[in-house]
């Protein structure tokens, strides 16, 4: 059995971001994906209309129905929803230290729709952040998380909340040709990345990327081994992502 990713994310009937996003990319990783679903959204390429939350319970009884079942090494997480849940999502983390866990932060969808309260989840992510192997944040996710504009600065604040690295994605930020990510492990930056940018937006470029990162992990590659191949794998698929009408999102092609 393929070492496995137990990802906590939601479900996007448009299959371009959450958990459709994190199967296809964790299976295109070598990994095999599991999932525990913590939300249903209503969606589609062009915006958010509205999501349910899974229950704590139930999201719970989802991922230690597959605990002794799979051989699962690296949890992702991706949207959470609720305070409930990233409390759940604490606890299971804790009981299960083994764990590789990479945590995409996220807030908004990339159309800019509501995917919880964008304050509260804030506030509960602080317990989530010194559990976490890799935190992948865009530049607007740190500047909320961290209260602080300046992305320096930013990013040594989310060390100081107890993250152990920190992939900041640079695609949100003002530089019309090309896009910098930048990897920081214990405080330091270890790798910087330049990709050219791409026409258009991305619906679920995020999740697949950590996602792809969190495959990686479990098959046991080392953190910046496991990012630096997943952006180059991330570009190749957003250079061929699908635009199903012309005013929504391109969807990534990851097969
Ligand atoms: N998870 C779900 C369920 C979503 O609907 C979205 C965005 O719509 C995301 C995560 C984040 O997507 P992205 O990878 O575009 O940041």
């Amino acid at each position: 059995m393929r070492p496995t990713v137990l990802c906590f994310s939601g479900l996007d009937p448009s299959g371009g971001a959450g958990l459709q996003a994190d199967i296809e990319a964790i299976g295109q990783s070598g990994a095999h994906a599991a999932i525990a679903c913590t939300a249903l959204t209503v969606q589609n390429s062009q915006q958010v209309f509205g999501f349910e939350a899974t229950s704590k319970a139930l999201l719970l009884a989802q991922a230690n129905a597959v605990v002794n079942d799979l051989p699962i090494r690296c949890v992702k997480s991706g949207m959470l929803g609720t305070t409930d849940n990233i409390a759940a999502l604490a606890d299971f983390l804790r009981e299960h230290p083994d764990y590789y866990y990479v945590l995409d932060p996220v807030l908004v969808a990339n159309s800019g729709g509501s995917l919880g309260d964008q304050a509260t989840l804030v506030k509960a992510f602080v317990e989530l952040i010194p559990l976490a192997t890799l935190l992948t944040p865009n530049t607007v996710e740190l500047r909320a998380l961290t209260g602080e504009d300046d992305l320096e600065l930013a990013t040594q604040k989310l060390f100081a909340m107890g993250a152990k690295a920190v992939l900041v994605k640079g695609g949100h930020e003002d530089t019309p040709d090309h896009i910098r990510n930048a990897l920081y492990i214990d405080g330091e930056l270890i790798s910087e990345t330049r990709c050219p940018r791409l026409e258009g937006e991305y619906h679920g470029s995020g999740c697949s990327l950590a996602s792809f990162i969190a495959g990686r992990l479990a098959l046991g590659d080392e953190l910046q081994a496991a990012v630096n191949y997943a952006e180059t794998w991330l570009f190749g698929v957003l250079k061929q992502a699908e635009s199903p009408v012309p005013n929504g999102q391109k969807i990534p092609k990851r097969f």
